[in-house]
């Protein structure tokens, strides 16, 4: 699950991490409300949407006067902000964060993830802030400096001071510097998070280290344990299709392409993906209805399918095992009754009850094609919606 910048620098302050001062707003009224009681002469007014490169997108931008903030408020709210991480379509801005001007003299990074070969945290620091770190991996690696952190033993005060010293800290500033990284360190791990990035982390004219900006990913398989973070969802960032279909407890990613594929096995639904690309068509989802699925789970997994405009063609492809076919046969069956079926569809079924399942199809008057290999029903799929 992902967070706004402002809700992620409420983790941090949590753990006594460092950030500015600000107000996230609404409307462009409490925009300049917010920037009021801040006080002060320099505000930044920040688009708040899941996505990261909001800056180069127009989404950040400083204002020194009171129409200023209006003007820029005005502006970014509601706007459809494109940044890197958006695709072309870009973001609708919602909410804004309203954030005093801070005096940056130093722009650094730091992230925090799981290292899969060691097995543990891993702060990856680095002096290029405001880059993307995956151009600096690939353009000056030695620029990333990598504290391992122990998980019995924690961050080690002595590494931590060292590494800020080599990402360009000025002495004064190191003892701040290392508090920052055992913070960061601590939040993470109490908040479940899979990633948090801080890009850019400041060093201030003043010498202080504060967190600029705030990127945190929960590990949703936590959530349970993490109510506070929860409240902190906001479903207008997530994809329409896959909050129904969780609805649903299907397995559900939204993709681009124009096969709608239902798939049992998250094994079985890579493999089918691969196989459709290998003929030239591209999945539109990833859909794993499990072992166990009922007919109004499959019934409920094509509705959504069906709702995709870009979706050309439905492949489903299925072996039955714990899943029965006549259960899947049911629910395509029930799905075309209920919802109408407006594309090609080809059906390979494989395993337990594949005659019963059939035999249901075959009863039916839903125009499909079956297919008795993987490789049959993609190229049958990728054919039909060639035309
Ligand atoms: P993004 O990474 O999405 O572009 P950031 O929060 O990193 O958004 O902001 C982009 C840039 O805007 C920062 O690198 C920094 O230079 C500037 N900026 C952001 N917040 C502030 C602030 N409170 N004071 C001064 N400058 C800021
Ligand atoms: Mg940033």
């Amino acid at each position: 699950m992902n967070v706004h910048e402002y809700q992620g620098k409420e983790i941090l302050r949590k753990y006594g991490v460092v950030t500015p001062r600000g107000i996230p707003a609404f409307s462009v009224d409490e925009a300049v409300a917010a920037a009021k009681e801040l006080g002060g002469n320099v505000w930044v007014v920040k688009a708040q949407i899941h996505a990261g490169g909001r800056g180069k997108g127009g989404g950040v931008k400083v204002a020194t006067s009171m129409d200023e903030v209006r003007e820029y408020a005005d502006a970014i709210l509601g706007m459809q902000l494109v940044t890197h991480q958006t695709g072309p379509e870009g973001k609708q801005v919602n909410r804004l964060y309203i954030e005093e001007g801070a005096d940056i003299a130093d722009e650094l990074y730091v992230g925090a993830l799981v290292d899969r070969e060691t097995q543990k945290v891993v702060l990856m620091c680095s002096s290029e802030g405001g880059m993307d770190i995956e151009t600096v991996a690939e353009e000056t690696p030695e620029k990333i400096l990598k504290i391992f952190v122990d998980p019995t033993e924690g961050l080690d005060r002595a590494e931590a001071e060292d590494v800020c010293g080599k990402m360009g800290m000025p002495s004064e500033s190191i003892s701040e510097g290392a508090d920052f990284l055992a913070g960061l360190y601590e939040a993470f791990v109490k908040s479940d998070a899979s990633l948090a990035e801080i890009n850019p982390l400041i060093v201030t004219g003043d010498k202080r280290v504060i967190a600029l900006d705030a990127k945190f990913n929960i590990d949703s398989n936590a959530l349970y344990r993490q109510a506070e973070i929860v409240e902190y969802r906001d479903l207008s960032e997530e994809d329409s299709n896959e909050i129904e279909a969780s609805k649903w407890g299907l397995s559900y990613i939204s993709l681009d392409g124009n096969i709608g594929c239902l798939v049992n096995g998250a094994g079985l639904a890579m493999a089918t993906m691969d196989i459709i690309q290998l003929y030239g068509a591209e999945p539109a989802n990833f859909l794993d209805v499990g072992g166990g699925a009922t007919k109004e789970q499959v019934t409920e997994a094509f509705k959504i399918m069906l709702a995709n405009p870009k979706v050309e063609g439905i492949l489903v492809n299925i072996f039955g095992g714990i899943m029965q076919c006549d259960v899947i046969a049911g629910g395509i069956v029930a799905a075309a009754q209920e919802v109408g079926l407006s594309v090609p569809l080809v059906v390979r079924l494989e395993g337990t009850n594949v005659e019963q399942g059939r035999k249901i199809l075959d009863e039916s008057d839903v125009k499909l094609q079956t297919a008795s290999t993987m490789a049959d029903a993609a190229e049958k799929i990728a054919a039909a919606v060639k035309g």
